[in-house]
């Protein structure tokens, strides 16, 4: 399905219908079947419809979901690692013929697009949860997920009508069309994208600036949909990068954009699948720590940043840089990794992410070595907020 352009020539695949036709759509999408999406599949419309998983047009054929589960690739060639897929239960496949075109909507009923369904198809879920997870475990949330969708996956080109309705952050919400404008406008040449689902603390901050030292811009691109509950909520994260930038960043030199993805929890596929999105909202180079997009014990410290050496750099099109765990070492008065300080890890201020989120939620401040105190702030007054029911 993915005829057209290679992306590295720099043409997105849009999936949004033009405004003159909407009217149109909208009125044929009232008519057709319909199917009620999942939040993981509602994001992944936005993702399309904006042009974030170009070369996609749609949802993946068999012969493409086959390859991308098996090595990682489209029949066209281009990488991609992670297969976006519409599934539904066999009972409402078995009432789709094939060419038959299908409305998705919002549980609220909005209507979002219209997919052409050219392939409806059975699908192995250990298998794809082998190869993507690289675990059978359905303690894994992205395997849980994976085994509790339907049985059949629909494969076909969408047309987005509409956007999803509870779309949070409209300020920060950058297609990648307006990242990749934004950035010739400032005249950056050279992009670093840096995906997080947590807050911004001093040693990725470190990391950030490091990388900034090197390339023209930043953009700071924090996922947005759905995660696990127990990561800090979108909203006190957003309000906690505004107060960093604007008090430790240049900010001719930085973009706080909103990055509408869910988490999937693949690990070393996922930080494939988020270097390519970035690359299409513009950026150059793509920031890969260790156990990026990873969950519990499943996958190895470097397993996220050894998969890129699967791909030479013009095939993904977007340069990563990988870096180590970094934290404060009282010794060298500094932001330090393994790479940098010969001290042991007696100076070293390490504190877990269960160790930050009980001193947050119990209002404790966290050291100025280890997170900025307004970011601290923030962070403390948000999940009280919530505690307290005050929050959204
Ligand atoms: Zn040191």
């Amino acid at each position: 399905m993915n005829q057209g352009q290679a992306p590295d020539s720099g043409v997105l695949f849009d999936r949004r219908i033009p405004f003159d036709q909407r009217e149109a759509a909208l009125s044929e999408a009232k008519g057709l079947p319909q199917i009620v999406l999942s939040p993981l599949s509602i994001s992944d419309v936005e993702l399309l419809g904006v042009g974030a998983l170009t070369p996609l047009t749609g949802f993946l054929h068999r012969v493409d979901y086959e390859r991308v589960v098996n090595e990682m690739h489209l029949t066209d060639g281009h990488v991609w690692s992670i297969p976006i897929t519409l599934p539904v239960d066999r009972e409402l496949a078995s009432s789709i013929k094939d060419g038959q075109r299908v409305t998705l909507i919002e549980p609220d009923g909005h209507i979002l697009a219209i997919v052409t369904v050219e392939e409806k198809f059975d699908y192995d879920k250990k298998r794809e949860a082998r190869e993507v997870f690289r675990t059978e475990d359905e303690k894994h949330p992205g395997v849980a997920r994976l085994y509790q969708q339907g049985e059949v996956l629909l494969g076909g080109p969408i047309e987005v009508i509409d956007l999803p309705n509870n779309r949070s952050f409209m300020d920060y919400r950058l297609t990648p069309a307006e990242t990749r404008a934004l950035f010739a406008q400032r005249g950056w040449k050279t992009v670093v994208g840096f995906q997080t689902r947590n807050p911004v603390h001093r040693s990725h901050e470190y990391i950030q600036k490091v990388a900034l030292e090197v390339v023209d811009g930043l953009l700071l691109h924090p996922l947005v949909g759905e995660t696990q509950a127990e990561d800090i909520p979108a909203d006190v994260r957003m309000a906690s990068y505004r107060v960093l930038l604007d008090n430790y960043y240049p900010l001719d030199r930085v973009a706080l954009s909103v990055f509408p993805a869910a988490m999937r929890y693949a690990g070393p596929r996922e930080a494939i699948f988020h270097a390519l999105c970035r690359k299409n909202y513009g950026c150059t180079h793509f920031i890969v720590g260790r156990d990026h997009a990873g969950v519990g014990n499943y996958y190895g410290t470097y397993d996220a940043q050894r998969i890129f050496d699967n791909f030479t750099e013009a095939e993904l099109g977007i340069t990563p840089l990988k870096f180590e765990h970094t934290y404060y070492c009282k010794k060298c008065q500094a932001i330090v990794s393994s790479k940098t300080c010969p001290h042991d890890s007696s100076y070293h201020l390490v504190f877990s992410g269960t160790e930050v989120r009980r001193r947050l939620r119990a209002g404790e401040p966290l050291p100025i070595e280890f997170t900025r105190p307004e970011v601290g702030q923030v962070l403390i007054d948000g999940l009280r907020d919530r505690q307290n029911g005050n929050g959204q």
